[in-house]
């Protein structure tokens, strides 16, 4: 079981522009949170509660690979220092390289935010807590609660960092004061693959009179998990326009 329902608090410090965000029919039982749920938060004057469901990707990412592999998917580990190497090799590439992008076609527009989380023993928190601003929240998971966060745009560390883990702990003390005290079981950095806007498109690249069918998948920033569901059936109806266009490729290649 990696996908499970948790109810969530999202608070404000001051009124958010939309009291209802577009989501708000999307979630289960969204309300604006009563005067009485509000008191437990100091400093708080605004607050939205809902139920919704949590990712366990640690448990979700190898049931996904082992559905891959047993509908006849082969995973090969390697890095793609040049995309034409794959020419060939492959009928089309599809590319989810996230900030490999920058390398491997030259996006310079991808960027990463450094994003910093604790992970944390403490199973009596059930709720979901964020602060409407997105930088703090307390999440409860199957085994461990994951507190956060940071967002250091154009930071490429993937190295933890004492101050961060610090701030962290505060900001979520503040926002749940039985976390005082709790023990830290690991920290973890993670780089959100930012870009202005998602890219999936399709791409035919050209070169020495030989052309590379593409399909780009990638840019999902801070959301991937939430959206991944969604970017690949549209690059999955990208690859299917571009089947035909494969069949003359390696048509013209054999004349
Ligand atoms: C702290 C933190 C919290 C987050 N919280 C959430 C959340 O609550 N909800 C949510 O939906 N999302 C969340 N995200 C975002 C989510 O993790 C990302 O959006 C998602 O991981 C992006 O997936 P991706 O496959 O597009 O990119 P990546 O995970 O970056 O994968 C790209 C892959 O391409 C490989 N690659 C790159 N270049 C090459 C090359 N030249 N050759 C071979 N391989 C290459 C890389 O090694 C990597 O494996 C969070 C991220 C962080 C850091």
């Amino acid at each position: 079981m990696f996908f499970f329902f948790v109810n969530r608090w999202q608070i404000f410090k001051s009124a958010p522009k939309e009291t209802h965000p577009f989501w708000w029919q999307i979630v289960f039982g969204f309300r604006i949170m009563s005067d009485a749920e509000l008191a437990k938060f100091s400093s708080y004057i605004f607050g939205q509660a809902f139920t919704t469901l949590k990712c366990q990707a640690s448990q979700y990412l190898p049931w996904m690979e082992k559905r891959f592999k047993s509908n006849g998917g082969h995973l090969e580990c390697r890095k793609v220092y040049n995309v034409w190497d794959l020419h060939g090799t492959y009928d089309v590439v599809v590319n989810c390289s996230a900030l490999g992008s920058r390398d491997l076609f030259g996006d310079q527009s991808i960027y990463p935010v450094k994003g910093q989380v604790l992970e944390v023993n403490a199973p009596w928190i059930k709720h979901f807590i964020r602060d409407g601003d997105g930088n703090s929240y307390i999440y409860p998971g199957i085994s461990v609660v994951t507190l956060g966060g940071t967002r250091q745009k154009d930071d490429w560390s993937c190295m933890p960092n004492a101050q961060a883990t610090k701030d962290i702990l505060d900001r979520c003390c503040h926002l749940e004061p039985s976390l005082s005290g709790v023990s830290v079981i690991q920290e973890k950095v993670g780089l959100r693959p930012t870009r202005s806007a998602l890219r999936i498109e399709k791409d035919i690249l050209i070169k020495n009179g030989q052309q590379l069918l593409v399909i780009h998948n990638y840019g999902h920033g801070g959301g991937g998990f939430s959206i991944h569901w969604g970017t690949a059936k549209t690059a999955t109806k990208l690859l299917q326009e571009l089947i035909p266009l494969i069949h003359n490729v390696s048509m013209k290649s054999k004349l």
